[in-house]
């Protein structure tokens, strides 16, 4: 079978990367941008690291920053009708990944208005393919993160039906991301751990998934060693340059990992926490990471045994089965060293949990994820496994 890499055209990456920005329209030709943000970005001021090189080329950018965590249909709407009426040729996404994520489906969406293919978020979702867009997204990442800004992804909350909703296709790949992580010193300690979960669980999930291939692995195994080596650091002191420069560089080869093979089971669980209980997407995963992971181990000892010794739980002396346990153990000890709370410490009711539990199963199921984890589960084990999740995880 062939494997399908992809990533954006052209990635910028560096530390003050970012004010290169205007040179990075002008290799494309473009000059009227839509940068989309998130209020508290604008409010802080981060933004204007974005806008200020734009300014400085005489591009006068304008802002969307209506866009919320975890993006939803309804933003998507307003954003799309935003670009339908103005006369833009590019969008910026600038943010975490909910911003750049946000962007992506506002280019779907708005294409698939003015070509007839869809008129809602949901005429795209997966297993249909978003292949099709209009204006090309440059990605800037202010978390370390989510990769969106190397991903043929996009995630967004169908508010009706209350699922979040997997988009793929080419679609959703950025054109250019510039990848600066000078952008990243002033985000929260509690955002960097979700965001460094979550990028250690899309290396891990696209190293032992079914689709994984050589030129993913190599992005994969990479990734691991630079977060496995750093996300302590990062967290425990914002402001240690070189620590922040391997979690970008690091979540930026996650993402381009996990989009040229795919996620797993912990991806395929996760969304719908997130969209019954609203959880922050990194955080949702470092729940269910340990857990999930060790209900896969034998299905792929050797693989999990070598994730082990590139994040730095195990050591080349280990024998398989020993370093895949510590694997385990480890990541379930990086949710303590990174005070992860568990679904009733986030405040969940065990009563809204289990009454949750068929449907979140089904969900997980049908976004397709689960089928390339290396152990697939049937529906009976997946709720299970949100019941071992509730219990503590270890
Ligand atoms: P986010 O974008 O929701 O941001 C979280 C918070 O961090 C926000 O309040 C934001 O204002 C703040 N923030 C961002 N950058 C900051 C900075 N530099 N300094 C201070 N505060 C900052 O969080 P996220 O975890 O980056 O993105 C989560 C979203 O990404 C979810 O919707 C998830 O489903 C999606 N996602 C997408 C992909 C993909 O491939 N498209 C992959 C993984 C996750």
């Amino acid at each position: 079978m062939s494997a399908t890499i992809v990533s954006p055209r052209l990635m910028l990456v560096g530390g003050g990367s970012v004010k290169e920005l205007a040179g990075v329209l002008a290799k494309f030709g473009l000059s009227r941008p839509l940068v989309v943000t998130d209020p508290y970005l604008v409010r802080s001021g981060l933004v204007r690291r974005c806008l200020e090189p734009l300014e400085a080329a005489g591009i006068n950018a304008a802002v969307f920053s209506d866009t919320v965590p975890e993006p939803t249909d309804t933003v998507i709407d307003a954003g799309a009708a935003l670009l339908q009426a103005g006369l833009y040729d590019c969008l910026i996404g600038f943010g975490g990944g909910s911003p750049i994520d946000t962007a992506k489906a506002m280019s779907i969406l708005a294409h698939g208005r003015a070509t007839g293919a869809g008129s809602h978020m949901r005429d795209f979702k997966t297993p249909v393919q978003a292949d099709a867009a209009g204006l090309p997204v440059i990605a800037i990442p202010t978390t370390a993160g989510t990769g969106s800004e190397a991903t043929r992804f996009t995630v967004i909350t169908d508010t009706e039906r209350g699922e979040k909703m997997l988009i793929a296709g080419m679609g959703a790949l950025p054109l250019a991301a510039v990848v600066d992580y000078e952008l990243t010193f002033t985000v929260p300690k509690r955002i960097t751990a979700d965001t460094g979960v979550d990028s250690l669980t899309h290396a891990l999930e696209a190293y032992v998934s079914k689709r994984a291939n050589p030129y993913s692995d190599t992005q994969a195994l990479a990734a691991m060693a630079l977060i496995g080596a750093n996300l302590r650091t990062a967290y425990a002191e914002p402001d240690n340059a070189p620590a922040r420069e391997a979690m970008m560089l690091g979540a930026m080869q996650a993402g381009i990992a996990f989009t040229s093979s795919s996620v797993a089971l912990v991806h395929g669980m996760s969304r719908p926490i997130g969209a019954a209980f609203h959880v922050p997407h990194g955080l949702s995963n470092a729940m269910l990471l340990p857990a999930i992971t060790r209900f896969g181990l034998e299905a792929a000892q050797g693989r999990y045994a070598e994730a082990a010794r590139h994040i730095g739980f195990a050591d080349r002396a280990d024998a398989d089965a020993i370093a895949a346990e510590k694997l385990a153990d480890g990541l379930a000890q990086l949710n303590q060293d990174l005070d992860v709370p568990m679904p009733g410490g986030f405040g969940i009711e065990k009563a809204a949990w289990d009454a949750r539990l068929e449907l979140m199963a089904d969900q997980a199921l049908a976004s397709g994820s689960p089928s390339n984890n290396p152990r697939v589960p049937s529906k009976a084990e997946i709720v299970a496994l949100y019941r071992v999740v509730w219990s503590g995880n270890r």
